[in-house]
């Protein structure tokens, strides 16, 4: 029987995404329905190395939960890659009588506390809190959903001045190796063409393509890009090269940027918090750790931290196949 838990300390880790802070609530809170103690840890693995802990009840997290961003605030620590820094880390849960640890974040954060948990033997839990939706074992990753309303609605707004002026644009939007948030925000959005990671277009196919959308009658043009897009441009060179090969159309670029992590979180994301935080706590006071708590099926699922780490996501080729219908 491994010991039972006593203490649970929860931080959020790598960038921070909407819903962070509505999980952190509900660690909070379930600890508290367990009559579990809980501290909220400071700017990630940081506040571990310099103990920076304080103890949190059930109404210490009112009035956080459509907030954006992590009242616990978030932080990249290169102490907690060192030995010594997660011995310091150890030393300073064990001085206040911590023994489980709920960690919110990407799959950085979730490699961190594997380690920490094979070096220490110290049971850690893993909510995945990121806008990409780049972390296997969930469908949804905490603040996707956010993400994507936030971008659509730019989306829109964009549509707006570049039909007014017969304009194309091209919109980054985030998403390094994976093109979740594009695809979807492409389909939401209207989009022309959507350029992700795991497919390269080609530029010649893409003039086509735009060539043809102008010849059917369209007088503007959105084409999202994700960050990551294999095309070999960035955005800047594909605007050029665009401008360079299309006559007709005034060719302009929107990077959106950090925006796209802000803001109060979705119905969705927040929903999605509370479940994660309540199953992240009963699973651990149930002698489970290293998971990660995912949705799956609509159903709260654990997912060995090891899998969710090495696991890769894939692209929804069906979503893929409704884009290439939908910018007939
Ligand atoms: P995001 O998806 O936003 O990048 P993330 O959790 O993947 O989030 P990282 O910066 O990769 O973000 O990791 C967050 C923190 O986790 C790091 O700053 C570091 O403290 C810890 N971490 C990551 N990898 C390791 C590792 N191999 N060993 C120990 N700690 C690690």
């Amino acid at each position: 029987m491994p010991k039972s838990i006593e203490k649970i300390a929860v931080l959020t880790s790598g960038g921070d995404s909407p819903g962070m802070n509505a999980a952190v609530r509900a660690v909070v809170r379930t600890c508290a329905f367990h009559n579990v103690e809980c501290y909220g840890v400071y700017q990630g693995y940081e506040g571990l190395i310099e103990g920076d802990f304080k103890k949190m009840d059930a109404r210490s997290v009112k009035g956080i939960i459509n907030k954006g961003g992590t009242i616990l605030k978030s932080a990249r620590s290169k102490e907690f890659r060192t030995k010594e820094g997660r011995q310091k880390a150890y030393d300073n849960l064990s001085e206040e009588g911590i023994d489980g640890l709920v960690v919110i974040g990407g799959d950085g954060s979730f490699t961190g506390a594997l380690i920490f948990n094979q070096e220490f033997g110290f049971p850690v839990m893993g909510i995945p809190g990121t806008i990409d939706n780049d972390i296997f074992g969930t469908s949804h990753t905490l603040g996707f959903d956010t993400a994507l309303n936030t971008v659509v609605d730019a989306i829109d707004k964009i549509r707006d001045t570049a039909s007014s002026h017969n304009r194309l644009f091209f919109i980054e939007v985030m998403g390094r190796d994976v093109g979740h948030i594009a695809l979807n925000v492409g389909i939401a959005g209207g989009a022309e063409e959507i350029l992700i990671p795991e497919e390269d277009l080609g530029l010649d196919r893409l003039v086509e393509s735009l060539n043809k959308s102008r010849k059917s009658g369209k007088s503007s043009s959105i084409v999202v890009v994700a960050e990551g897009d294999k095309i070999g441009k960035n955005i800047f060179e594909l605007k050029d090269y665009v401008d360079e090969n299309m006559e007709g159309y005034d060719v302009r670029v929107s990077v959106l940027g950090h925006m796209q992590r802000g803001g109060a979180p979705s119905c969705f994301d927040r929903v999605l918090a509370s479940r994660m935080g309540v199953k992240a706590v009963e699973a651990m006071l149930n002698g489970q750790s290293n998971y990660m708590v995912g949705l799956l099926d609509n159903k709260m699922e654990l997912t060995p931290l090891d899998n969710a780490i090495k696991g890769k996501t894939k692209i929804n080729l069906e979503l893929l196949r409704v884009s290439d219908i939908m910018s007939t």
